[in-house]
């Protein structure tokens, strides 16, 4: 391959500066490095829980452990089924799985890749103690349906918010969207400290709970090893908050940038032919763009393997989709349902599609400037004719 190549420039990610640094120094010189006696932790969850419209936060290790201490202040544990998108990060069906529960995964819209509300309904049965939604890329899944169906079993929610920081539906933020939902601060995320999480739970009393349980079940203030239930250690450190306090100083004009920049990409990526963007549900008022999804129909997983690979080489931050999560080895250590691969692949056609098809642009593709922006479909369109 001798093609000169002249990629357009795309920023780092993470992104840092000075805030960063002081705030880490603040952190260092407060002589507690935990949260018990230090308050980078408390300050982060108040500012985290007021720029998403309210909430009770509760800080912790990874997006894993907040759905898994999510899921278990739902009460969930043996026996018990959780509904997950068929097509998500593993995170989600494993923190099920840890609990002893069962992984019922159910399929996604094809436009929005969200969890089909119809589908996740014919999926409940008397052992159902969770929902699931996953918000795709930042689009919020359609809680307007699911919600409702929530209502009505009685089953709660629980919003999978890993890519969905400053995420709105409807005008609603996501403290303000009724449900427990659960955050993750690892390095690629919409901001982070390499490692983090959070649970933005809809009340107090869900908030103590899962105190207790993400510190070993020790009341906040025991001096005696009164540990009041089971748990684990899920706390996050000083220096962590300390960085994700800058980091969610500079999260509102990131999405606001990305929103700008997904607007001037959507269409340029429409018009490749072969190309299907992931679409947009007008409910969706703010999306913060945690991936630039796209399907290319027909393809075919190893070929569009190849054209992940010829992007890069072009110089665009490509990867592939998530794999249905049934299609992994994981999945099927513990916690599976007593269904068959083809089965399940049977159950969910969407997924198996997007599966094979689908490809993402890291979200610093739209904190570029606009000319390496409308360079991007350009690129596809040249790579698709090469592979
Ligand atoms: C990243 C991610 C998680 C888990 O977050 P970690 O902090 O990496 O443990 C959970 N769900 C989804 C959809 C994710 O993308």
């Amino acid at each position: 391959m001798t093609t000169p190549l002249t990629a357009p420039q795309f920023p780092e990610w993470p992104q840092y500066d000075d805030a960063e640094r002081t705030a880490l120094v603040r952190a260092l010189e407060q002589g507690q490095w935990w949260r018990m006696g230090g308050g980078e932790v408390d300050a982060f969850e108040r500012e985290f829980a007021a720029f998403h419209g309210g909430g009770h936060a509760l800080a912790v290790t990874n997006g894993t452990h907040a759905l898994e201490l999510a899921l278990q202040v739902l009460g969930v544990g043996p026996g018990d089924e959780v509904i997950v998108p068929a097509f998500t990060f593993i995170s989600s069906s494993q923190a099920a799985q840890r609990l002893g529960a069962t992984a019922v995964p159910v399929d996604v819209d094809l436009g929005t890749y969200n969890l089909d509300p119809a589908a996740a309904e014919a999926a409940i049965t008397p052992r159902t103690k969770a929902i699931m939604p996953v918000h795709m890329a930042g689009q919020i899944a359609d809680l307007d349906a699911l919600g409702k169906i929530s209502e009505r079993t009685g089953v709660p929610l629980l919003q999978d918010a890993a890519h969905a920081h400053g995420a709105e539906w409807r005008g609603r933020k996501v403290g303000e969207l009724g449900s427990v939902a659960a955050f993750s601060f690892q390095n690629g995320k919409l901001m982070t400290a390499g490692e983090g999480g959070l649970v933005l739970f809809a009340d107090e009393e869900g908030r103590d709970h899962g105190f207790l349980r993400h510190s070993c079940g020790r009341p906040p203030t025991d001096i005696r090893y009164l540990h009041a239930t089971s748990g684990s250690n899920f706390r996050l450190n000083e220096f962590s908050a300390s960085v994700l306090r800058a980091q969610l100083a500079r999260l509102g004009s990131q999405v606001e940038t990305r929103e700008r920049r997904a607007a001037l990409l959507a269409p340029l990526l429409a018009a490749v032919p072969g190309v299907v963007p992931q679409s947009r549900d007008e409910r969706a008022t703010r999306v913060p763009h945690y991936m630039a999804m796209f399907r290319v129909p027909g393809i075919g997983e190893e070929r569009r393997n190849a054209l992940v690979a010829e992007l890069v080489r072009r110089g665009l931050p490509a990867f592939v989709v998530f794999r249905a999560v049934y299609r992994t080895n994981g999945f099927w250590e513990t916690g599976a349902p007593a269904l068959s691969v083809d089965e399940l692949a049977e159950r969910n056609p969407n997924t198996e599609l997007i599966h094979s098809e689908g490809i993402w642009l890291h979200h610093r593709t739209l904190l570029a400037d606009e000319d390496a922006v409308r360079a991007i479909p350009g690129i596809i369109a040249a790579a698709l004719e090469s592979v």
